[in-house]
């Protein structure tokens, strides 16, 4: 599957949430996800982002593949850090982003098993990350206001825009 790039209208909308243990269409789904995900060396993907906007992402920090339905950050830690981020759907540029540095993040399964996650560092900015993706937000709308314009710029430029 093709990752849609920004400015596709589908990467700014509110995705829908899902009904896992009854959307029969979610294990596909995920495997679709997973699949276009590992092609593009990304770590997280979330389902905006090959057109689908419905709640759900996929991610591998560390060499295992986990699928999470309607992702909620519950709770963000206070500490915060500053890291370039990459997106493949904003490519050829990387953005500072300031996330949290510990956030727990609860979702389903796609059985519909509930679970909570806490994560830190790389799993915690991925689950930040992929979270966004579904509520419309891109790494340009978290840059640093001063240093949005040139991004924007940078990023038209290396896309042709
Ligand atoms: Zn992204």
């Amino acid at each position: 599957m093709e990752v849609l790039h920004h400015p596709s209208p589908v990467l700014k909308g509110q995705a829908s949430e899902v009904d896992p243990g009854t959307d029969s269409g979610l294990r596909e789904l995920v495997r679709v996800m997973a699949e276009t995900m590992y092609a593009e060396d990304g770590v997280g993907l979330a389902a905006p982002q090959i057109g689908v906007s419905k709640r759900v992402i996929v991610f591998d920090v560390d060499e295992n593949l986990a699928a999470l339905c309607n992702p909620v950050i519950a709770e963000y830690g206070e500490e915060k850090a500053v890291e370039e981020e990459g997106c493949l759907s904003v490519p050829g540029i990387q953005v500072p982003v300031e996330r949290s540095v510990r956030v727990v993040c609860t979702g389903q399964t796609i059985e519909g098993r509930d679970v909570t996650i806490e994560a830190e560092y790389l799993l915690a900015r991925v689950l930040q990350h992929e979270t966004d993706h579904l509520n419309g937000v891109l790494i340009l709308d978290r840059a640093p206001a001063e240093l949005r314009k040139s991004l924007v710029r940078a990023y038209n430029e290396a896309n042709g825009l």
